[in-house]
């Protein structure tokens, strides 16, 4: 997630990326710079396979727009595990038509709605969890803040101190959700209205505190505000159950921190406690030889970050750069992944 939008027209900011435009964005400029020569080998990164309201990041693609992404990705692409295309990478044998698929966070859809789609198409993916929120009833905070200022209709005004931050925010009414803040995409648009400017506002604040000031903010603002509705289970973070029924012969289990905390802002200790703690927790659900990912939450690292990694016993590691694969030139701890949105096009673009 970010830094803002408006800093380079083309680019955008998606919620676990550092700056990332659109992947079609992205792949215009990609494929204008390369004049007609193939993209090169891609790294997809999925969020969520579910239908949802508001989704400023655009990380939402609803199931039937998958399977159509699918169908395309299987015509026109080499798809690989990601295991196989670091493999493939290191020895120099990457095929330039080669994909391999993400998907971050650990949401209950990636094994309710995405697992049995892939399996179906017997397409590999690697899903990274955020171990802290496994088995955890609650929605990922940045949901829950979507839900509770774009979706609700109740005008609300906040000025309060919460996790040692000062929260300020007002908005009007409003009776459902407009169609522009349904269409409403960070990468790509200023926010439209006092709802999004509040929303970007408070999560730029709240996504670079340390995990409990977090919380603390979060139910400070609950307080303020008209409750969310229930969120369903496919809403929520996957259970322990779920994470553990997730390894197939399709889906690898990667690592994506313990609270999703920018690594960089933390102290070394902390770095420490979430990588390797992410880790730890992921050896107990699932077999050592099957998590060797690890992407960085947000898409931030550094070289002591990078480092950690390695220590921590991670194979390779992905971010949120949006580019190809480099075959000629890349850092297996670095590796730049490309957005997948609701895209409404065949993906011809992708090839
Ligand atoms: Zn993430």
């Amino acid at each position: 997630m970010r830094r803002p939008p408006r800093s380079e027209p083309l680019s955008g900011t998606c919620m676990h990326s550092g700056i990332v435009a659109s992947a079609r964005s992205c792949l215009r400029r990609v494929v204008r710079r390369a004049r007609g020569r193939s993209m090169g080998p891609v790294i997809f990164m999925y969020h969520r396979i579910a239908e949802t309201i508001c989704d400023p990041w655009g990380i939402s693609v609803p199931p039937a727009r998958f399977r159509e992404q699918l169908e395309h990705l299987r015509a026109h692409w080499t798809i690989l595990a990601m295991d196989e295309l670091v493999s493939a990478l290191e020895s120099q044998s990457l095929p330039n038509d080669a994909a391999a698929l993400t998907f971050d966070d650990g949401y209950a859809d990636n094994v309710l709605v995405a697992k049995p789609i892939l399996e179906d198409y017997g397409i590999p993916a690697t899903m990274f969890l955020t171990t802290g929120s496994l088995g955890i009833p609650s929605p990922y905070w940045w949901d829950e803040l979507a839900t509770l200022v774009l979706e609700r209709p109740e005008p609300a005004r906040i000025d309060c101190e919460a996790g040692g931050i000062r929260l300020t925010a007002q908005w009007e009414f409003q009776k459902s959700p407009l169609p522009e803040l349904r269409a409403w995409r960070v990468s790509r648009m200023p926010p439209p209205g006092r709802r999004a400017q509040a929303y970007l506002s408070l999560w730029t604040t709240l996504h670079r505190l340390q995990a409990a000031q977090r919380d603390e903010a979060m139910i400070a603002l609950r307080e303020r505000l008209s409750p969310a509705p229930a969120f369903s289970p496919e809403n929520l973070p996957m259970s322990l159950a779920q994470a553990r029924a997730l390894t197939s012969a399709e889906i690898a289990v990667g690592g994506h921190a313990r609270s999703h905390v920018p690594l960089p802002v933390l102290s070394e200790s902390q770095r420490r406690a979430e990588i390797e703690g992410c880790r730890a927790d992921l050896l107990c659900l699932c077999d050592a030889n099957k998590v060797p990912g690890f992407a960085y939450p947000h898409g931030e690292w550094d070289a002591a970050t990078r480092a950690i990694v390695i220590d921590a016993g991670f194979a390779w590691a992905v971010t949120t750069s949006a580019a190809p694969v480099n075959p000629q030139s890349f850092d297996r701890f670095a590796l730049p992944r490309i957005q997948v949105e609701d895209f409404a096009t065949d993906l011809s673009a992708f090839r």
